[in-house]
């Protein structure tokens, strides 16, 4: 995989080449450009931005700047106008553009999943007031997968965490990348039901007085795979009541249904519905 990744602060990505990031560029799986959009300027100050039409506080990131790099990272000529756009349609869009947003919709592991079959992701960091809204509009219009992304309900100084984070997230996904690939099969949002991992225990079994849960010394996996069952039915219970709302209830066998009704739910139908109501 090749990622792009555009910033006015490019050496917030030095972090890219630690733990298993570094390794995994080692191996070959994934390649990193990172690129300061200000050597797309021709100003003597490098500015990338102005302020908003309209008024209003702060500055916006110029469309124009951010056309003219990503123009040359996807390889194609700029458009004399958004009406070229159906024209253009249809060149490789292999590249998915990804640009963070704290107003977008929030980044998901599914989402991630998706990315991490990607050949081509470009991200965008926004800095200031954010990007001119154009942007992201006319990559769609020319045919390119083109995302918005928040990581979560609060706002950052610059898209430079929320894109770290978001690799992150994809690159582990990637074939080859976990040397164990059990690892992110059994992992908290994951699968089809994609409910919260049971809590983990190490050695020593006893730990200034507290004990790991009893069953999971006793060998038998029948058991542990039922306690871990019951521990992430009841953690995502108490704390992502959403997913449990999107179970599938023909796929939840006779002991995930007592529990959940012991835990307040209703589980018939398509999918448990809270006795209270949310
Ligand atoms: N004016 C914007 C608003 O109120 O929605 C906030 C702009 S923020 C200061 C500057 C940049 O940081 C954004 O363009 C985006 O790239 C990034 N950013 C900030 N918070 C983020 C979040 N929660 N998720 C993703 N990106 C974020």
């Amino acid at each position: 995989m090749r990622i792009d990744i555009v910033s006015v602060f490019p050496e917030y990505f030095n972090v890219l080449d630690l733990s298993l990031l570094g390794k995994a560029q080692d191996k070959g799986l994934v390649e990193f450009g990172i690129h300061n959009l200000r050597d797309w300027t021709h100003d003597v100050h490098h500015s990338v931005d102005d302020t908003p039409v309209g008024g209003g506080a702060g500055m916006v990131m110029k469309p124009e700047v951010w056309a003219q790099c990503l123009d040359d990272l996807l390889g194609i000529e700029p458009l004399e106008s958004i009406e070229q756009a159906d024209a253009a349609t249809g060149r490789d869009s292999s590249a998915v553009l990804v640009f963070p947003n704290p107003s977008a919709p929030t980044f998901t592991q599914k989402d991630a999943t998706e990315l991490s079959h990607a050949k081509h992701l470009i991200f965008g960091c926004g800095r200031y007031e954010g990007y001119d809204g154009r942007l992201p509009a006319y990559y769609a219009a020319q045919g390119y997968d083109v995302r918005e992304y928040s990581i979560g309900d609060y706002v950052l100084n610059g898209g430079e965490v929320a894109v770290s984070v978001m690799v992150e997230a994809t690159t582990r996904l990637i074939d080859g990348f976990m040397g164990n690939h059990a690892s992110i099969e059994e992992e908290s949002y994951t699968g089809s039901e994609g409910l919260l991992e049971h809590r983990q225990y190490t050695k020593p079994a006893t730990w200034r007085g507290m004990s790991v849960p009893e069953v999971l010394l006793s060998g038998h996996h029948a058991n542990i795979d039922r306690f871990r069952r019951d521990e992430e039915l009841r953690r995502t219970s108490a704390l992502r009541p959403d997913i449990i709302e999107a179970l599938d209830c023909s796929r939840l066998d006779k002991k995930d249904r007592k529990l959940l009704t012991e835990l307040g739910w209703i589980v018939n139908g398509d999918h448990p519905r809270s006795k209270i109501g949310r």
